[in-house]
């Protein structure tokens, strides 16, 4: 991609426009605009040129775009022309401005194992660190399935230990694979999973004739493989989404194959319980380009289970 892009100090504001998001589509940085007037328009005026016999006018580069974003692509290159040495001192082949293309790789180093955090004082630590304290219960707020108060519930000790059992087993998994992928939970629950397709957190804009949010699927957020969803985000920037249905993987595939076919740096996998147990499927749909690889945490879980298991047996 960036073999074919000649160096020069500014380039064209519309490729400056192109790296930055449409203020009035909310099209994100390298997505076209959504702009069907302006298509059309050129249709019309194609179709004019090749039935008079004329060659028909190529579409710009970056397609049509918002008065209002090629403004914003004006605005940023004359700051970076303002900002760079004068002219005389500029150096040959040298790039000064300041565009964000997105094509910085992943900077985080994964090793091939996971880390596993079993102690389980240290399990509630990395807990509250990414969900907050219940200071209530005196433990980490653990999402839907592993809280504690499930705790004052269990009226046999055989249901009391197999209820400590899954949520030992559940917090270290969900710990262990949030911290494999230097992920952290988002602080507000996204409307939809376009969420992931934004640079930091933001709602769908409204549909302008039906006032409805824009959103992928139309449904609603906890609906379907949408259950007991985490929303997760690397150094800020929203990078994946789990969940736990109740659902066979054939229920969901195909809507999940639909959804993140819609953008190409989203991906999609499932597997078994994951850290919520009681026979679901994780789902988990991630952005490739921030995270590369990313496994459902039954890998996590099995490990996590066999090094408690060989605890229990050695203590
Ligand atoms: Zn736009
Ligand atoms: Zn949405």
């Amino acid at each position: 991609m960036s073999d074919t892009y000649h160096p020069k100090w500014f380039p064209d504001f519309t490729e400056y426009a192109w790296h930055l998001p449409c203020p009035q589509c909310h099209a994100e940085p390298r997505q076209p605009c959504h702009a069907p007037y302006k298509q059309a328009h050129h249709d019309r005026v194609n179709r004019l040129l090749t039935n008079a016999g004329h060659a028909p006018d190529t579409p710009p580069q970056y397609g049509f775009m918002h008065k209002r974003r090629s403004e914003a692509g004006s605005r940023h290159r004359s700051g970076d022309i303002g900002a760079a040495p004068w002219a005389e001192e500029r150096v040959p082949g040298t790039r000064y401005d300041t565009i964000d293309r997105g094509d910085t790789p992943p900077t985080r180093t994964r090793g091939e194992r996971a880390v596993l955090l079993l102690d389980q004082d240290a399990v509630d630590q990395r807990g509250r660190a990414l969900f907050g304290a219940d200071r209530e219960e005196r433990t980490a707020a653990w999402p839907y399935g592993l809280e504690q108060g499930q705790v004052r519930n269990r009226q046999t000790f055989a249901e009391l230990a197999a209820l400590l059992e899954h949520l030992a087993v559940g917090r270290s998994t969900i710990v262990s694979w949030a911290d494999h992928y230097g992920l952290k939970v988002a602080q507000r629950n996204p409307c939809c999973a376009r969420w992931l397709t934004r640079s930091s957190y933001g709602a769908c804009p409204k549909d302008r004739w039906t006032g409805r949010p824009d959103c992928w699927n139309g449904d609603l957020y906890t609906r379907g493989w949408r259950d007991h969803p985490i929303a997760w985000v690397l150094d800020g920037r929203p990078a994946a989404i789990t969940a736990a249905p109740g659902l066979r993987h054939q229920d969901f595939a195909a809507t999940l194959d639909t959804l993140t076919g819609q953008d190409e740096r989203l991906a999609w996998t499932a597997g078994g319980k994951g850290w919520y147990g009681y026979r679901t499927s994780q789902v988990v749909i991630w952005r490739r380009d921030l995270l590369g690889d990313v496994d459902t945490a039954d890998s996590i879980r099995a490990a996590v289970q066999a090094a408690l298991a060989a605890e229990a047996a050695t203590g």
